[in-house]
């Protein structure tokens, strides 16, 4: 495929490993004009190393509208521009989506690349069998915060993925065995794709334990995945409720209407049941 100049390309750079970028990214990074970086001191040594001597504009999370209105800039120039962050996936838990955003809006191509993703990168190597996961990125740092956060998610019938840094590892960890249940599975993917790389799996229970035995576990980057909240049994929750209900005297409606509100279970299911239990 031929690339369409002027566009703003999003390109997604390397999580550690410089072997892991396509060889459409590269083509791309030769040939534009400019390139919007997060972190331009942090982006140029690793644009260079892929032969791109494209100029550099700062594209950060605190001059996102300013960097856009450039990027829009050199367009109408007829100048296209790569975006990228310091690694991974622009717009992942990272700037980039308001200067797409804008850029789109004021009729130019936004092209995107595939690429490396911490998340997907982890969820490749994790080993949870869920059909279904919920990104959520980083939790507040605040415990009040997060542990509301967490409250909200506890019960969801998906994997779910968490970003975390090195100096909140512990801390977090501790947090999640709080609020879900410790039997759920814990995923500690570490430092994916560089000289420590780790991906460990224990009960979410055992976890902040297993952090602590050793310090150099908790160093480094960290993506963090737990299996998707236990099914709960509605059918046998029911009939637990029902029985109770019928014992304190509660009438067959009244039993079956109340620990149907209760546990979600069959309404007719239950009050054939307590039917039978009656008779
Ligand atoms: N945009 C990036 C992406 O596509 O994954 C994420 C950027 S976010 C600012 C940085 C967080 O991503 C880290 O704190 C960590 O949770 C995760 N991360 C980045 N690189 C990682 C790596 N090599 N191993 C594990 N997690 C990583």
């Amino acid at each position: 495929m031929t690339e369409e100049f002027p566009a703003l390309y999003v390109v997604p750079t390397p999580l550690g490993h410089l072997g892991d970028i396509s060889q459409r990214a590269i083509d791309v990074l030769r040939q534009v004009s400019w390139v919007a970086a997060e972190d331009t001191r942090h982006s140029a040594p690793l644009l260079r190393h892929y032969g791109c001597n494209a100029r550099l504009l700062a594209a950060h999370q605190h001059n996102e509208e300013g960097a856009a209105q450039q990027v829009i800039g050199h367009l109408a120039a007829g100048e296209s521009v790569a975006l990228v962050v310091d690694a991974g996936t622009p717009a992942v838990s990272d700037p980039g989506a308001r200067l797409v955003s804008r850029v789109r809006a004021a009729g130019y191509r936004v092209i995107p690349l595939p690429g490396p993703c911490a998340a997907v990168v982890a969820l490749s190597a994790a080993g949870l069998s869920e059909a279904h996961f919920l990104f959520y990125g980083f939790l507040p740092a605040k415990a009040g915060q997060r542990a509301e956060v967490l409250r909200g998610l506890a019960n969801l019938p998906y994997a779910l993925v968490f970003y975390e840094a090195p100096h909140r590892i512990v801390d977090t960890v501790a947090a999640l065995a709080a609020v879900l249940q410790p039997t759920r599975t814990l995923v500690l993917a570490r430092e994916l794709t560089k000289l420590f790389e780790s991906v460990h799996s224990c009960a979410l229970g055992d976890a902040h334990d297993w952090l602590l035995a050793d310090a150099n576990r908790q160093r480094g980057e960290f993506v963090l995945l737990v299996s998707a909240a236990p099914a709960v049994d509605n059918d046998a929750d029911g009939e637990r409720v029902l029985k109770l209900l019928l014992t304190d005297g509660l009438s067959v409606s009244q039993a079956s209407r109340l620990a149907h509100a209760i546990t979600g279970a069959g309404k007719h299911a239950l009050y054939q049941q307590a039917l039978r239990l009656k008779g």
